[in-house]
């Protein structure tokens, strides 16, 4: 008898319209409260890639994103170039940060890693996966740390998404770009563009996932 294999349609119907929001370089005093007020009353949920120094800097925020039903993850301590960067240090800005994550709160449990810029190798790779850590890069990126307008980044998104689609934000600046940028206003085109984005996302039937929950 033919056995007939329908788990791909039965099960993958909700996940096939999963998309996943990532924020990157938070937690920033300015602009995460912001980005998080958006999304409990929009009831998304996201992923955030924090700089662990920013972690320990800000800690009631990665609290109060693990309240909120957010996810975590890992962007190093300082955000520097990994690929430039031998294995120990590759090791130590991974495990600080997600010893910084969990001394902010135990109950964030990193299970992913981005490597700054999206720059990966092998030794970041396999040192990430030592540390129990999932890669995890993205797929669509409106560049809206450029502030290239909040009609560009709500487009970007919108034309580019597919099911499955990690969507890149930004709620934050990496330490050595700070000085290059005005802190106040700094992600304003980010936080307006991001309601508009979920209204898009929803519209066109698509479910905002955390990354850990297929991923
Ligand atoms: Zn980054």
């Amino acid at each position: 008898m033919k056995r007939l294999d329908y788990t791909c349609k039965v099960s993958g119907n909700s996940i096939d319209r999963s998309v996943y929001l990532t924020f990157d370089d938070g937690p920033n005093p300015f602009c995460t409260p912001d980005i998080l007020d958006v999304l409990a009353e929009r009831r998304v949920p996201a992923t955030f890639f924090v700089i662990g120094a920013y972690a320990a800097d800000q800690p009631e925020l990665i609290r109060r994103m693990v309240a909120e039903g957010h996810e975590v993850g890992n962007h190093t301590m300082t955000h520097p170039d990994l690929t430039t960067c031998g294995p120990e240090e590759i090791e130590h800005q991974i495990t600080e940060a997600s010893k910084a994550i969990k001394a902010a709160s135990p109950q964030a449990e990193p299970k992913h890693m981005r490597a700054p810029y999206g720059l990966w190798n092998e030794d970041v790779l396999s040192i990430s996966a030592r540390a129990g850590l999932k890669a995890a890069h993205w797929s669509v990126d409106p560049r809206d740390w450029s502030r290239p307008g909040v009609n560009v980044i709500v487009d970007a998104v919108l034309d580019s998404v597919q099911p499955g689609a990690i969507v890149l934000l930004h709620d934050g600046c990496p330490p050595g770009e700070l000085v290059r940028h005005k802190l106040s206003g700094l992600r304003d085109q980010t936080l307006m563009a991001l309601s508009r984005v979920i209204t898009g996302l929803h519209d066109r039937g698509f479910v905002i996932r955390l990354l850990s929950q297929d991923n």
